[in-house]
C-alpha cells in the first residue's frame, strides 16, 4: 500500500467503497442495462454512465452517514459483503432481490443453502468483497474531531443526494421509460435492493397486527352424505418448481409422464400460480382470498387446512421440504424424513447422509399415518397434504434417483449456465419423470382404500422455473415481470374410473384456472362448506354431482 493511501479520512474511504460497489459489484445491473435494445445508441451510453454516477452517489450518501473513524470499516464491510453475494446470485441465476426474494432468503434452510454453494460463488465474493476488504484492512481511518466529521459527512450526504436529484432530472425521460418498461431493473441496484427489501419487510411486519392469524371458517361444516356414501380421502400434493410445459400430459415432446398416462388423470393445462416462489405461493394458494386480494390483505388469516379441521375432517400435512411456511401450524403435521429414520423396511435408503430424502418417502407408511388419525374425523373425510421436494433447483440432479434418470447426460453442477442447455433440461426433466412416478404411487395407494373411502388426488405445483430462457434461471422474479415459465404450473386430478365427476371435469381442462381455485375446489371435492367458499372458484361446482 503506497504511503499516500495508508491513512484516509473516513468519508474518503466511504467514497472509494461506494465507487467500487457502484461500478464492479453492480455488474448484473450494467450487463442488463447494456443488453436493452434502447441502450444501443450513444444516448444509451450517456444514460448508463449517468445511472452509474447516481448509484455511486446514492451508495455514498448512505455510507457517509456512518463515516466515522470507528464505524466506517464495519459498515463498509457489510455493504461489500451484501453487494458481493447479491451480485453472485443476480449475475449467476438472473434473479433480482425484491422483498419477496428476501423472504425466500430469510426462510432458506441449511439444505437449500448447501445446494447453492459453488466455487464460482467463492470466487465472486473473494473478488468483489475480499479484495476491497483486504485494502480496507490495510488503510487507517484518520482520526478527526467528532464535530468536524459530522459536518463533513453532512456535506457529503447533501452533495451526493443533490447530484442524484440532478441526474434524475437530466435523464428523466429515459429513466422513467426504462423503469416502466423494465421494472426488475430497480431490484438490481446492489446492495440497496437488499437493504430496501429488509426495510419493506420490517415495515410490513410492524404494520400487521401481532398475534395469531385471524380465524376463518368458523361456520365450516361437512355437507350431509347419504348413509351409503363413503367418506372422501383426498391426497393433495403440493408440487415444487413444476413447469406445465415439461409434462408430456400437456403435450411436451419427451415422455415425462409415462406412469400417469396409464392412470387416466385429468391435466388442467392453463393454470397460473399465485407467486413465483414457495414463500409467496404457498400461503396464497391455501388462502380463500385469491391472488389479488391476498396481496392487498392487511392482516394474515387462517387457511384451507384450518377450515377443514374446523369442519371436522382429519387433516395431516406431510413434508419433504423446508416446512409448511406456517400453514400447518394448527393441524397435525410431520416431516417425512423423521418417520423413515428408524424404519427397517428399506425406506432409509431413500434418504442421504445429510437427511435429504427422495419424494417416495412421502408415500411410505401412509397406511399407518392414515390409521393414526382420529376415527371420528376420518368418518367425515380425510385430507392428506404431501409437500414435495419435486424439482427444487438448482441441484436438479439430486431430485431423482438413478432408476429414474431417463434423460442423460445430466447437469451435475449448481452453476447452471456452465452446463449445456440440453444437460440442464435433462436433469430437470428427470425430476418430472420422478414426480410422475411418485404421483402414480400415490394413486395406487389411494386405490387400495376404495372400499372404505371415496378417494381422489389433486396435484398442483407452487410455481414454475426458468431453465435459461432469456438468460434467466430458477424462479422468484416479481410477479408482474415474471416470464410464463415461472407462473405456468401443472395441475392434475385423479378420480376413480367410475366417478361421475370425471367426464364433467374433463370438459374444463383447457379453462384458464389458477391457484385462486384451489381452496374452493378442495372444499368442493371433499363436500365441505364455510362462508368463505365461492361457488364460482370451485371447478367441481359446475358438475353439481356431489
Ligand atoms: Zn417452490
Amino acid at each position: 500500500m503506497p504511503r499516500l493511501l495508508s491513512a484516509l479520512n473516513p468519508s474518503t474511504i466511504a467514497l472509494l467503497v461506494a465507487a467500487w460497489i457502484g461500478s464492479f459489484a453492480n455488474f448484473p445491473l450494467w450487463r442488463t442495462l447494456a443488453t436493452l435494445p434502447e441502450m444501443s445508441s450513444g444516448r444509451g451510453a450517456v444514460f448508463i454512465f449517468g445511472f452509474a454516477v447516481a448509484v455511486i452517489a446514492l451508495t455514498f450518501a448512505l455510507l457517509a452517514v456512518f463515516a466515522t473513524r470507528h464505524t466506517v470499516k464495519p459498515v463498509a464491510a457489510l455493504f461489500l459483503l451484501a453487494a458481493a453475494f447479491g451480485a453472485h446470485f443476480m449475475g449467476t441465476y438472473g434473479v433480482v432481490i425484491d422483498p419477496t426474494m428476501m423472504v425466500n432468503v430469510l426462510q432458506t434452510d441449511a439444505r437449500e443453502t448447501r445446494d447453492l454453494l459453488s466455487w464460482r460463488m467463492v470466487g465472486t465474493v473473494l473478488l468483489l468483497a475480499g479484495l476491497p476488504l483486504w485494502a480496507l484492512w490495510r488503510i487507517r481511518a484518520n482520526p478527526t474531531s467528532v464535530f468536524r466529521q459530522i459536518g463533513r459527512n453532512a456535506i457529503a450526504v447533501i452533495v451526493s443526494l443533490a447530484l442524484v436529484v440532478a441526474i434524475v432530472f437530466a435523464l428523466f425521460a429515459d429513466l422513467s421509460a426504462t423503469m416502466r418498461n423494465h421494472k426488475q431493473v430497480r431490484y438490481l441496484i446492489n446492495p440497496l435492493n437488499s437493504f430496501f427489501a429488509l426495510g419493506v419487510l420490517a415495515a410490513q411486519s410492524g404494520a400487521k397486527p401481532a398475534g395469531p392469524p385471524m380465524a376463518i371458517g368458523l361456520d365450516a361444516k361437512a355437507l350431509p352424505r347419504t348413509a351409503a356414501a363413503r367418506p372422501p380421502l383426498l391426497l393433495l400434493v403440493v408440487g415444487e418448481t413444476g413447469r406445465a410445459d415439461h409434462f408430456s400430459l400437456n403435450g411436451y415432446s419427451r415422455p415425462t409422464n409415462t406412469e400417469l398416462a396409464d392412470r387416466q388423470v385429468l391435466s388442467f393445462t392453463e393454470v397460473s400460480s399465485c407467486g413465483t416462489s414457495t414463500a409467496a405461493s404457498l400461503p396464497c394458494m391455501f388462502s380463500h382470498l385469491g391472488r389479488k386480494a391476498f396481496e392487498k390483505r392487511d392482516r394474515d388469516q387462517e387457511n384451507l387446512l384450518d377450515v377443514l379441521q374446523r369442519a371436522g375432517y382429519a387433516v395431516l400435512w406431510l413434508d419433504n421440504q423446508a416446512g409448511c411456511k406456517g400453514l400447518c401450524a394448527r393441524v397435525p403435521n410431520a416431516m417425512a424424513a423423521e418417520a423413515v429414520a428408524g424404519d427397517e423396511t428399506g425406506a432409509k435408503s431413500l434418504c442421504d447422509a445429510q437427511g435429504e430424502c427422495l419424494d417416495e418417502t412421502l408415500i411410505h407408511g401412509l397406511d399407518k399415518r392414515l390409521a393414526a388419525l382420529p376415527a371420528e374425523r376420518r368418518a367425515k373425510g380425510v385430507v392428506l397434504v404431501l409437500h414435495q421436494m419435486g424439482s427444487h433447483g438448482p441441484a436438479y440432479y439430486k431430485r431423482s434417483p438413478q432408476s429414474h434418470k431417463r434423460f442423460l447426460p445430466e447437469c451435475t453442477t449448481n452453476v447452471l449456465q456452465q452446463c449445456e442447455k440440453s444437460a440442464l433440461v435433462n436433469a430437470y426433466d428427470n425430476t418430472i419423470v420422478y414426480t410422475d412416478h411418485v404421483l402414480a404411487l400415490g394413486i395406487d395407494w389411494l386405490k387400495t382404500h376404495e372400499a372404505d373411502y371415496a378417494p381422489a388426488m389433486l396435484y398442483v405445483s407452487d410455481h414454475g422455473e426458468s431453465l435459461g430462457e432469456n438468460n434467466l434461471y430458477l424462479h422468484g422474479l416479481p410477479y408482474a415481470v415474471a416470464p410464463r415459465e415461472q407462473t405456468h404450473v401443472p395441475m392434475l386430478m385423479w378420480l376413480p374410473a367410475q366417478d361421475p365427476l370425471t367426464s364433467c371435469l374433463a370438459a374444463q381442462t383447457k379453462d384458464a384456472l389458477s391457484h385462486d381455485n384451489l381452496f374452493h375446489t378442495v372444499l368442493g371435492l371433499v363436500g365441505a362448506r364455510s362462508s368463505e367458499y365461492k361457488t364460482a372458484w370451485d371447478i367441481t361446482a359446475k358438475c353439481a354431482l356431489r
